[in-house]
């Protein structure tokens, strides 16, 4: 007979963002001796970006993956261990918390989730060539290196809403294109936009692709008419993806609570519906998604599993 070999563990963190490794510092500093699973991108999205100016404390901004290998130092300075791999599954019936990666199992006594969220894309791989070179996901991180450019964003929701206004600040030139001509996002950002003379509103329109070349990024796309089936092209210097995010909450499904859309939900503090099991960072919120607001869900995250664990010993 094969047994099955599980390791224990007092505490696990799943995610390596700004979440996960803020969670990691506080939950070494204070003896959780936690095992950080870094997943599929290490690091998380920052290590995506290039330059990050708004994270608080670096006067003349900080590379993104210099800023989270940064925290993954002092993380491991306290004592935070890494395991360079993603957790597929869990099991958190039976009054245990089990977590399960392609090969081998954990037990752990108080879990931290910390997925984040995968901004949505629109599938075309000259999007994905031009990622970080005109082509963004995130118009917070980088709309301020568009200032006197031509930009467009692509979304009809509430974040394609806030984008296309923030953006608006910068841009010389910006456009809002959208795939129908009706938008879901709320009456009063549809509004704004709507009053801002320098906002043109495209709709019905899809991006067939976006065009650019080494020595340039991205210099146009090619936009097709979903209603007349006209293909046209449009110079720009940027294009910014906000059509929504997906959380990375699937390993959970089942086990514990979420909305609709897939994000976990917390109660009191940090806590998920297991008692035990706690979720920072974007996999819970979409609302704000930033750096430093993730970094601070992951410390409250850490204090409520420490307190937690005190409580039940
Ligand atoms: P969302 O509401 O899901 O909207 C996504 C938009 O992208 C939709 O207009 C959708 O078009 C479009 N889209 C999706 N896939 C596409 C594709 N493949 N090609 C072209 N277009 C595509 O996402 P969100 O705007 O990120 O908002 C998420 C949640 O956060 C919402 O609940 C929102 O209210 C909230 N939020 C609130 C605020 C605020 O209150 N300040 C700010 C940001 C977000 P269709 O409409 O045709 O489906």
């Amino acid at each position: 007979m094969v047994t099955e070999k599980i390791t224990r563990l007092r505490q696990a963190i799943v995610g390596s963002g700004a979440a996960g490794l803020t969670a990691a510092i506080y939950s070494a500093r204070a003896g959780l001796e936690p095992l950080v699973f870094e997943g599929d991108l290490p690091g998380g999205q920052l290590t995506t970006t290039t330059e990050v100016e708004n994270f608080p404390g670096f006067e003349n901004g900080i590379q993104g993956p210099e800023l989270m290998d940064t925290l993954k130092r002092q993380a491991a300075r306290f004592g935070a261990t890494f395991a360079p791999r993603g957790i597929e599954s869990v099991d958190f019936s039976a009054d245990r918390l089990l977590l399960k990666s392609d090969q081998d199992s954990w037990q752990a006594e108080s879990v931290i989730i910390a997925t984040g969220a995968s901004p949505r894309l629109l599938g075309l791989p000259s999007e994905r060539r031009f990622m970080g070179r005109g082509v963004s996901t995130c118009a917070t991180c980088d709309a301020f290196f568009y200032r006197g450019k031509r930009v467009a964003v692509v979304g009809g929701g509430d974040s394609a809403m806030e984008e296309v206004s923030f953006i608006a600040r910068f841009a010389s030139e910006v456009a809002l294109i959208h795939r129908r001509s009706e938008f879901r996002a709320s009456k009063i950002m549809i509004e704004r936009v709507r009053s801002n003379p320098k906002i043109e509103i495209i709709r019905d329109s899809v991006v067939e692709e976006v065009l650019g070349d080494d020595a340039r990024g991205v210099y146009a796309v090619r936009l097709k008419n979903v209603k007349s089936g006209q293909t046209s092209e449009r110079e720009l210097d940027g294009i910014f993806m906000a059509i929504g995010h997906t959380p990375n909450s699937q390993p959970f499904a089942g086990q514990v609570e979420m909305d609709a859309e897939g994000y976990i939900l917390t109660f009191d503090g940090t806590m998920t519906s297991v008692p035990g099991v706690f979720a920072a960072g974007d996999v819970v919120d979409h609302r704000y998604r930033q750096a430093i607001t993730a970094a601070g869900m992951g410390c409250r995250a850490s204090l409520d599993a420490e307190k937690w664990l005190a409580a039940r010993e």
